[in-house]
């Protein structure tokens, strides 16, 4: 595909062959680039079946001699869930169950791009920060790629995804610190040693993976396009890169419209919204982060003025929710549809809760962006009691009469 890297702040057109990740001009902070496709594919057909993300490739900026990851992303099950949509006063309601990727998360498909590139370059060590899931993401891939991983993480990230790290044999530094320090320290030594980084915006080409989620949606959808699209908001690139795949549909021309994209933040690391809000999209609104939804517990967002903008551009707006809302989406969701969703996907369901209202008579899709096995301790803070009962069918009888189910 033939592509130019544009500024977001400054709106300077690079030649890839000349800037890696951001606006030398305008810093890594505002200085996001936004990959500019040149000319869309004119009769483009998907295969997701056989071939996951890769069926997206030729709106996609991979080299001649891209690398394919060998393991299966993509193509993860939409689900139309009518009555749970006539119960919430919508026309139509689906749920994308991107915890179905390889190493259960929607960072898979970014993962993949951020690999392909490496190759390309001829590194062999790629790096990250993450509250979690782009660590495990790149742990996984890299390992099935046989390259190597260096992952800086808050030691607070819950102990699936740390365990994940390990079994896929990433070297990893537990920062005693915030992500967002985590961030900083990585970089730092990153560039030093001239790793491959596979940092969130920093790198435009981990949007371009992630933009697969939505083509996705509107493949799946028979590229007829929900009118709202909601997903969960930490750094901004997962609901920048939506807006970018369904844009990309539409200017293709095989779709006739962008739904409005609501970016779901958690109230206690709500740092995109509160720029949203302010209208100053270049001046972000940094805070200190707390939430139970650790992959969106981002308190410096470094895709803060690409998020504002694309999520604007769309008509939607940001929401955020409190952790008690998330911990009871988590548990309604996986209840109505079998979808058991981390906190940070869940998050999504508990966002479309608190709009339902205002949308009446629409559809919309929720994007599930991490698998709820990465953190089964938040999700049993809100589950009800396990029974502990004597080998003995009348102590069972007893528990089953108690609780009137006999
Ligand atoms: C990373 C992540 C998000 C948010 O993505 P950002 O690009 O940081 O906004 C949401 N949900 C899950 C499960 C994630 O891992
Ligand atoms: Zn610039």
């Amino acid at each position: 595909m033939n592509y130019s890297l544009k500024c977001l702040n400054c709106g300077t057109i690079y030649d890839p062959k000349d800037v890696m990740y951001t606006c030398p001009k305008c810093g890594p902070r505002l200085g996001t680039l936004e990959i500019v496709i040149g000319e869309y594919p004119r009769y483009p057909s998907f295969d997701l079946k056989s071939k996951g993300i890769w069926a997206f490739s030729e709106f996609l900026p991979l080299d001649e001699d891209h690398h394919e990851v060998p393991l299966f992303i993509g193509n993860t099950p939409i689900y139309e869930k009518k009555s749970l949509a006539q119960k919430m006063g919508l026309s139509d309601l689906w749920i994308k169950d991107d915890g179905r990727n390889p190493t259960g998360s929607y960072k898979d498909r970014a993962t993949a791009m951020a690999i392909s590139k490496a190759k390309s370059l001829h590194v062999n060590t790629i790096y990250c920060a993450s509250t979690g899931n782009a660590a495990s993401s790149l742990a996984g891939l890299t390992a099935a790629s046989g390259m190597k991983s260096i992952i800086f993480v808050p030691k607070t990230a819950p102990e699936a995804k740390i365990t994940q790290l390990l079994v896929y044999g990433a070297t990893v530094m537990a920062v005693d610190g915030t992500y967002d320090e985590a961030f900083d320290l990585s970089m730092e030594i990153g560039n030093e040693f001239g790793w491959y980084s596979r940092n969130s915006a920093i790198n435009p080409y981990l949007l371009e993976g992630k933009k697969t989620g939505s083509m996705e949606v509107a493949v799946q959808l028979d590229f007829k396009i929900p009118d709202f699209a909601i997903v969960s908001v930490g750094d901004g690139t997962v609901v920048s890169s939506i807006y970018k795949g369904f844009k990309d549909m539409k200017m293709a021309g095989l779709t006739d419209k962008i739904p409005k994209v609501i970016g779901v933040q958690s109230e206690g690391a709500n740092a995109v919204m509160r720029t949203f809000e302010s209208g100053h999209f270049d001046r972000p609104i940094d805070i200190d982060a707390h939430s139970m939804a650790d992959s969106i517990a981002v308190g410096k967002p470094r895709d803060v003025l690409k998020a504002c903008k694309w999520v604007k551009e769309s008509g939607g707006y940001f929401v955020s929710v409190t952790d008690e809302e998330i911990g009871k989406a988590i548990i309604e969701l996986a209840r109505e549809t079998g979808v058991f969703g981390e906190p940070a996907g869940a998050a999504a369901y508990a966002g479309l809760k608190k709009i339902a209202k205002s949308i009446q008579g629409k559809s919309a899709v929720i994007f599930i962006t991490g698998n709820g096995l990465k953190d089964v301790k938040s999700a049993r803070n809100f589950t009800s009691q396990v029974n502990y009962v004597k080998p003995d069918p009348k102590d069972v009888k007893d528990v089953l009469r108690k609780i009137g189910l006999i």
